[in-house]
C-alpha cells in the first residue's frame, strides 16, 4: 500500500473541467474517486426524489466514464468523514481532494474534514468547480456582500474571465488494488414506484447529456433565446439547470462555449444569477427557511392544507399555474416565467408561504438546487434581495395571455383545455361551456389579490408598531 489521492465527488459529477480531479492526477500517484451518501449531513435538505432519480443515473454515467479512463468510482455510505478516514486506512492515501460547495451544512462538513485530516497530516483541499467565482471573495466595493443584482452582475462581466476549461486528466494511475465499493443499487436512490418514466424519456443525467445540450443550445437556441426564453410552449432555453446542479458541466465551460457569440448577453445574464443565489447563501446562510428581510417573519401566512394540495396537483382551476405544476410532476422541470407565475399564485393569492412552495420545488424538480431555490422563492414572495416588491402581483390569467397567447403550453397539459378557444382558454371559467373534467378557480383572482394587499399592509403596520 502507497500513498495516494482519494478525490472526493460531491456536486461536481464530471471528468473535464475538474480542478480537483486535475490537482489530483498532477500529483503522479494513484486517484482513488469517491462519492459518499449521506443525505443526513444535509442540514434537513436531502435532495428529494427527483433529485434522487438523477443523482443515480448521473453515479452510473460518472462511473462508466471513469471506467473507460482506467479508473474507478468507490461507492460509500454514510457521514463523509468516517468513510473518508476509513479510505484513508484502507489505502494509505496521504491527500484529499474535493470540489467546494456553498450550502451551509456541506460547507460545515468540508470545514470538519479539512480540519481533522490535516491534524494527521494528510493534505485535505477544496477547489472550486461550481462557480465563476468565490463568494467570499467577490465582494463589492465596500468590502461587503453584494445584495441587489445589477451592481452584481456588472462587477462579474467587468472582472471575471475564467481560464479555458481543461479536458480529462490524460492518465489517472490506479491503485494497486482498489478499495471495496458499493454497489449503486446500495444506495437506494431510484423509487420504488416508477412515476419517473416521463422524466427518464426527457432526460439524459450525467456529462455526456450535459455536453450535448450546451452544444446544441449553443447552435440552434442561442440566437433567439432572447425572445423565445420566455415562452413555456416552445424549447426555448438550454434545459442545463440539472446538469448544473450536478457539476455535469460547470459554470466556466459554458462561459468559453459561448465566447465570441454576439447574442450572449442575455444568457450570461441568467447564469449570472445562479452566481448571486450562491453567493447570497454563502453570506446568509439562514435564508433557505428565513425571510432575509427580517420584517417578513411577522407576515400572515395561512395554514390551510386544501389550497396546499390543489396547488401541488394542479387543480387550482387556473390554468397556467396547474400547466406548470403538472409539468413539474411529469418532467421534473418547470419553465421558469410559468414557476414565478405558479409561485406568485401560492403566496400572493392562496396567502400560504414560501417555505411551503420551496419545499415543494424541492422534492420534485430534478434541477432542486438550495441557493437557486431560496433566491427565487424570496424573490417571488418579495421578501429577498433585490426581489419584486410584494404589492406587485402576477396576473396568471395576463401573464397567459401573454406569453402563451395560443394556449399550446396549456393544453399540452390539461387535456380538457381542448374544447375552449384561444380567446378563454387562460380564464375558462368565461368560456361558454365549462370545460369538463378540469376545476373551476378554487379563489377568485381579484378578491384574492385584495386580501394579499392588505396581509401585506398589516404586516407592515405591526413593524411599524414595534419600531
Ligand atoms: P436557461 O434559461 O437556459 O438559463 C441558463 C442557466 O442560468 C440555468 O440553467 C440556470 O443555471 C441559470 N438560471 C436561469 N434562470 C435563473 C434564475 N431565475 N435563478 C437562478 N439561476 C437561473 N433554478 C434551479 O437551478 N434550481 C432551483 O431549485 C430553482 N428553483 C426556482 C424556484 C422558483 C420559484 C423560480 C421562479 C425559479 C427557480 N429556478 C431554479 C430558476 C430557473 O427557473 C431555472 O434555473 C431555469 O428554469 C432552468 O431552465 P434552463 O436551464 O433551461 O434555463
Amino acid at each position: 500500500m502507497g500513498a495516494g489521492t482519494l478525490l472526493w465527488l460531491r456536486q461536481d459529477l464530471r471528468l473535464r473541467d475538474n480542478t480537483a480531479l486535475r490537482a489530483a492526477a498532477a500529483r503522479g500517484l494513484p486517484v482513488i474517486p469517491v462519492y459518499i451518501w449521506s443525505p443526513e449531513e444535509e442540514g434537513g435538505w436531502p435532495p428529494g426524489a427527483a433529485s434522487r432519480w438523477w443523482l443515480h443515473q448521473s453515479l452510473q454515467s460518472l462511473e462508466s466514464a471513469l471506467k473507460q479512463n482506467g479508473s474507478a468510482l468507490i461507492l460509500r455510505v454514510g457521514t463523509a468523514l468516517d468513510a473518508l478516514c476509513a479510505l484513508i486506512a484502507e489505502t494509505g492515501a496521504d491527500a484529499v481532494y474535493w470540489g467546494r460547495r456553498y450550502e451551509p451544512a456541506a460547507q460545515a462538513v468540508s470545514h470538519e474534514i479539512r480540519q481533522t485530516l490535516r491534524q494527521r497530516g494528510i493534505d485535505a483541499r477544496g477547489f472550486n468547480n461550481s462557480l465563476l467565482a468565490e463568494p467570499s471573495e467577490f465582494l463589492n466595493q465596500a468590502g461587503k456582500p453584494y445584495q441587489v443584482y445589477t451592481p452584481f452582475m456588472r462587477a462579474m462581466l467587468k472582472s471575471v474571465d475564467p481560464p479555458a476549461p481543461e479536458g480529462i486528466p490524460r492518465t489517472l494511475k490506479a491503485p494497486k488494488s482498489w478499495p471495496v465499493s458499493l454497489p449503486l443499487d446500495a444506495l437506494e436512490l431510484t423509487p420504488k414506484s416508477r412515476w419517473y418514466t416521463r422524466m427518464a424519456t426527457t432526460w439524459r443525467p450525467g456529462e455526456e447529456g450535459a455536453m450535448a445540450r450546451l452544444k446544441k443550445f449553443v447552435s440552434a437556441r442561442l440566437s433567439r433565446y432572447q425572445r423565445a426564453r420566455d415562452l413555456p410552449a416552445i424549447a426555448g432555453t438550454s434545459g442545463l439547470s440539472p446538469h448544473l446542479h450536478f457539476g455535469e458541466i460547470g459554470p466556466r465551460q459554458v462561459w468559453h462555449a459561448l465566447k465570441g457569440e454576439r447574442q450572449r448577453g442575455a444568457f450570461l445574464r441568467e447564469l449570472i444569477w445562479r452566481e448571486f443565489g450562491y453567493h447570497l447563501l454563502h453570506h446568509f446562510p439562514r435564508t433557505p427557511t428565513e425571510p432575509l428581510r427580517e420584517e417578513f417573519a411577522l407576515f400572515p401566512w395561512r395554514r390551510q392544507l386544501q389550497g396546499l394540495a390543489s396547488w401541488q396537483r394542479g387543480e387550482t382551476g387556473i390554468p397556467m399555474v396547474d400547466a406548470g405544476m403538472r409539468e413539474l410532476w411529469a418532467t421534473g422541470v418547470m419553465h421558469n416565467r410559468v414557476r414565478m407565475i405558479a409561485g406568485s399564485f401560492l403566496v400572493k393569492n392562496l396567502l400560504l408561504s414560501w417555505q411551503e412552495g420551496a419545499r415543494w420545488f424541492w422534492d420534485t424538480l430534478v434541477d432542486a438546487d438550495l441557493a437557486s431555490n431560496t433566491l427565487n422563492w424570496q424573490w417571488v414572495a418579495g421578501c429577498g434581495a433585490d426581489a419584486a416588491p410584494y404589492f406587485r402581483i402576477f396576473n396568471p390569467v395576463l401573464q397567459g395571455r401573454r406569453f402563451d397567447p395560443a394556449g399550446e403550453y396549456v393544453r399540452r397539459w390539461i387535456s380538457p383545455l381542448a374544447s375552449v378557444d384561444d380567446k378563454q382558454v387562460h380564464s375558462p371559467w368565461l368560456a361558454a361551456a365549462a370545460p369538463k373534467g378540469y376545476p373551476a378557480p378554487r379563489i377568485d383572482l381579484s378578491e384574492s389579490r385584495q386580501a394579499a394587499l392588505e396581509a401585506y399592509q398589516a404586516m407592515r403596520d405591526e413593524v411599524a408598531g414595534i419600531r
